[in-house]
């Protein structure tokens, strides 16, 4: 792509640095945005400094918000007692979409991973901490999967809850068959879970 014209190669570079995109769907993006009205390409522009502007981090949860607190930590509907630990923000946002939760988050930041290198220190667990010393949470819902950095994250998380907060219990989301799936279909490992986290009915 060397020999572009200097401003489209600027584009292409950037676009291409982002998550998913390659070089030729980066000239893809560049070329429509050339074919734009120059106002619809002001637009774009203004928008992405407007997202470094004005987005803020939540101080109390870690979550991108246009305020600090943001909606959730600020709504007094919301129930204190309850907070959901996410590994990064989007899966608040799939939580929030799924309904039916009414208590708070927290954002760890990312996961614990032993292979890679990312450690307790690396993650927002200081923080956690503050957020636990508040006299009404009770519960500390782990919602971060069922990967191997999901398990070792967890039990970190119980290890520190046990040993520092007594009086908060820990509890994960269930794992198990998903709804609408048949018993036949199921993969060894999530059969094994389903068996071992049966219910009574
Ligand atoms: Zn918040």
């Amino acid at each position: 792509m060397s020999n572009l014209p200097k401003p489209l190669q600027d584009v292409v570079e950037r676009f291409s640095s982002l998550p998913g995109i390659g070089p030729k769907s980066a000239l893809r993006m560049a070329m429509a945005i050339l074919k734009w009205p120059e106002v619809q390409a002001q637009g774009l522009g203004q928008s992405i400094l407007a997202l470094r502007k004005s987005l803020a981090i939540c101080s109390q949860c870690g979550s991108l918000a246009d305020s600090d607190p943001c909606p959730i930590c600020s709504d007094p509907a919301r129930y204190n007692g309850q907070i959901c630990v996410v590994g990064e923000w989007d899966s608040l946002l799939v939580m929030e979409e799924a309904g039916g939760y009414r208590g708070r988050y927290f954002i760890l930041g990312g996961l614990l991973s032993p292979l890679d290198g990312v450690q307790p220190q690396d993650l927002e667990i200081d923080r956690l901490k503050a957020f636990l010393r508040q006299d009404d949470v009770r519960e500390l819902i782990l919602a971060l999967g069922t990967t191997g950095d999901a398990e070792a994250t967890g039990s970190y998380l119980k290890n520190m809850v046990d040993k520092e907060f007594p009086q908060v219990s820990i509890t994960r989301l269930a794992q198990g068959i998903p709804l609408g799936s048949e018993v036949k279909y199921m993969d060894r490992n999530t059969l094994r879970q389903s068996l071992q986290y049966r219910q009574a009915l």
